[in-house]
């Protein structure tokens, strides 16, 4: 799971409450594989707090879903966004006799993704759920509209290899898409501090995490995974991790002006 790239850094040392034993710790930081592509999962206004179907905390992944997505673009890497796509009546529905409220019902605001999302404006939007006879957990049921490519052919043509999945939610369309990810016979990766789940049950997300590492897909989070920008990997130039900083700051700022706006109004 670990490639060559991977360095094991010393990042600091754990001290006893004496001060008598000091151990230090290292963690791995993990170059970003080759060929890899970024699916965000249903960042939607449904899925968001007050959403139809509102994911604890989905709100507080957006600043890391930007950086991640700056982060991958600036390393060259192609990103991928699924959507929730459905009909106003699907078995998908408790009307219809169904697990879930109504949600992502097709050109609705609760189906548009949340407006504070920064995606490029080349980004593939895969729709899935249109059919009224089928739940569509995973995004490798999802398919461009315009073309009608599903995203295992999309991921194909993109020759990508390794997927980094991030979004919503952990414990459905997050998990379901690993899996079929990994069934793909992709590596899978997924960025656990850019996910939430739902929890209906109180431990589903950490059977889902279980589930997960048993078929070998791996875990990351933005300040573990370092990604060099493209120009500087052709010359040959660390910056590793500069980026994330970059848009981090970058996210605040729209953030102070967005509240700044909102208080003169
Ligand atoms: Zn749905």
């Amino acid at each position: 799971m670990y490639n060559e790239d991977s360095n094991l850094e010393p990042t600091g040392y754990v001290v006893s409450v004496d001060g008598a034993c000091r151990v230090p710790i290292r963690r791995f930081t993990m170059a970003l594989q080759p060929a890899s592509g970024l699916l965000v999962v249903d960042m939607q206004n449904d899925f968001m707090p007050g959403g139809a179907l509102g994911v604890t905390g989905g709100d507080l992944i957006l600043p890391r879903v930007n950086a991640y997505i700056a982060q991958f673009r600036m390393a060259g890497v192609p990103v991928f966004a699924s959507r929730d796509w459905h009909p106003p009546e699907t078995v998908h529905f408790r009307a219809s006799g169904g697990p879930w409220p109504r949600h992502c019902v097709q050109n609705t605001p609760g189906a548009e993704f949340h407006p504070r999302l920064r995606f490029p404006d080349d980004m593939l939007v895969v729709s899935k759920g249109m059919d009224p006879k089928e739940d569509a957990y995973s995004a490798f049921q999802a398919r461009d509209l315009a073309t009608g490519r599903t995203l295992p052919e999309l991921l194909r043509v993109e020759g990508v290899a390794h997927l980094y999945v991030a979004g919503l939610a952990l414990d459905y369309c997050v998990r379901w898409s690993s899996l079929d990810a990994v069934r793909e016979g992709l590596g899978v990766t997924v960025l656990i501090d850019a996910t939430r789940a739902v929890n209906v049950n109180p431990h589903d997300a950490e059977e889902t995490i279980e589930t997960l590492v048993r078929v070998g897909v791996g875990f990351d989070t933005i300040e573990t995974l370092w990604i060099t920008c493209k120009a500087c990997a052709e010359e040959g130039v660390e910056t590793r991790g500069t980026g994330v900083a970059a848009a981090e700051r970058e996210l605040a700022e729209l953030e102070d002006r967005a509240r700044k706006v909102e208080a003169s109004e």
